[in-house]
């Protein structure tokens, strides 16, 4: 672990799994009661001085991109050992990273000017909130972790950052890399179980907590924030429908809806959950996504042309395999797939499932796996409906030979972000955020960086 700018071991530790095989290969710390309380003292101390310099930041958060591009290599091998994904992917969830944190370094904290008559200037400048506590899901691991630490940090925030214990290797890695460049005590990077993660957020050292993860999760953090009124974000789970308009071509959009939903094996939130299609293309949609699936080569991430790897844990994968097994028994044809693989990894056929509808569990829950249902319709305003009636709230997409008409349903979905003709293009430069169940707060953009800023007003007197 990184703890006040060194390296610290702890004298328990876990195990981590190859997903691909299913086997242990390596251990994390077990971060302790003590660890935690220095680590959160080292960020405590260090705000002090940390938030004086803008300039050095900004500095700083290049240098961060930089070192994190020359490990890239060290880092997506390990990504990919830990989370399944292939090795590809793996490099560009790093390069990803840097990315973010070369953008972020770009942003500017504004001071706006609310009123300026004869009598007041009034200014409205941003304050960073002091320790912030950063708790990352497995699906993308580092990716995730620097939308945090990236806008944190240049605010003037400091951070303890705890990754997944599905994951925890290449966060501990990044943390132990950036130990070279950043000053001590201002990320700590500290590893354990999700007991770990509820003393984070009750911490009394912490002001704000940036959370992503489940809704279940997400809704026990703001529990614990509230008692000491401590800032939440919170990016949460999604069970995202991409509709079809009757003008569609199918033949056209069936890739790119077939990988909108089977990105990282399904593990994304903002993944294509449902596909809401008119009846009469049902059955063309359903023929061509499931010759994608039969196509696809799906296995370990190390082996060269893999392009979806496994599950990332057993409790997912049996998670997957409950939820098609229940739409099986209410009737569903499955097009694709449908069975696990054989082999010791988590590894799941890419799945097509037809004939279902609203109310069988894999299209009103969150699968997050390698599985997609095609649920069809007559009445457009009912399927807009359909796709509304959800506590979640992440994202969605239209689809449509004309994007005009595509962009007029867009905007009745009640999520965070719809995309026209295309689902997953994630940009640091807008913000990303749920709606309802889904999140609070979002990241990414000015708007993410505000997030980690407390607003102050400066009214002086003139004369
Ligand atoms: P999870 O909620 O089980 O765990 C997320 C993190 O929270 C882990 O680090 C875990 O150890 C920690 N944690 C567990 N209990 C805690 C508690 N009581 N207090 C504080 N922290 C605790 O989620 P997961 O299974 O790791 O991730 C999958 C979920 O994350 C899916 O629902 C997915 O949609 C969601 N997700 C959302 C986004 C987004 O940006 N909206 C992105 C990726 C994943």
């Amino acid at each position: 672990m990184t703890i006040d700018g060194a390296r610290v071991m702890s004298g328990p530790t876990f195990s981590v799994i190859n997903p691909a095989t299913g086997e242990t290969f390596g251990a994390a710390p077990d971060c302790t009661r003590d660890q935690l309380d220095d680590a959160m003292q080292a960020a405590a101390e260090t705000f002090e001085t940390w938030r004086r310099d803008e300039s050095s930041r900004r500095q700083l958060l290049l240098n961060c991109a930089e070192a994190l591009t020359r490990q890239a290599a060290e880092l997506a091998e390990l990504l990919t050992r830990e989370q399944g994904k292939p090795l590809p992917k793996a490099a560009g969830e790093i390069a990803g990273a840097a990315k973010w944190f070369t953008y972020t370094a770009g942003l500017e904290i504004p001071i706006d000017v609310a009123l300026d008559n004869d009598r007041v200037r009034v200014e409205v400048r941003r304050r960073p909130h002091g320790v912030v506590a950063a708790i990352t899901p497995w699906n993308y691991p580092v990716s995730l972790a620097v939308w945090k630490i990236a806008p944190a940090l240049l605010a003037g925030n400091t951070v303890v950052l705890k990754p997944s214990p599905y994951t925890p290797l290449t966060t501990l890695r990044m943390g132990a890399i950036l130990r070279d460049v950043l000053p001590s005590g201002v990320l700590n990077v500290i590893s354990g179980g999700d007991e770990l993660g509820a003393l984070l957020t009750t911490h009394p050292k912490v002001r704000k907590i940036s959370f992503t993860g489940s809704v279940a999760t997400g809704k026990l953090v703001a529990a614990a924030a509230a008692s000491d009124l401590k800032r939440v974000t919170l990016e949460l789970g999604g069970n995202d429908p991409a509709i079809l308009l009757p003008d569609v071509d199918v033949s056209r959009v069936a890739k790119r809806l077939f990988w909108g939903a089977f990105e990282n094996c399904g593990q994304v939130c903002s993944a294509i959950k449902r596909v809401y299609v008119p009846h009469s293309l049902s059955g063309q949609l359903l023929s061509e996504l499931g010759d994608v699936a039969r196509g696809v080569q799906v296995g370990d991430g190390f082996v060269a042309g893999t392009q979806i790897g496994p599950l990332n844990n057993r409790p997912q994968f049996e998670r997957v395999q409950e939820l098609v097994e229940d739409a099986k028994q209410a009737g569903a044809k499955v097009v694709a797939g449908g069975h696990r693989l054989t082999g010791h990894g988590y590894f799941y056929a890419p799945t097509i499932v037809g004939d279902v509808s609203d109310g069988i569990r894999v299209v009103d829950e969150e699968q997050f796996g390698p599985v997609l249902p095609v649920v069809s319709y007559v009445d457009l305003e009912d399927a807009i409906a359909r796709a509304n009636a959800t506590h979640f709230g992440l994202s969605g997409s239209v689809w449509s030979s004309d994007a005009t008409r595509a962009q007029e349903v867009a905007a009745q979905l009640e999520c965070g972000t719809v995309w026209v003709n295309q689902h997953l293009n994630v940009v640091p430069h807008a913000p990303f955020g749920g709606a309802k169940w889904s999140g609070l707060g979002v990241e990414n953009g000015p708007w993410g960086l505000l997030g980690f800023t407390e607003l102050q007003t400066i009214n002086v007197a003139k004369g």
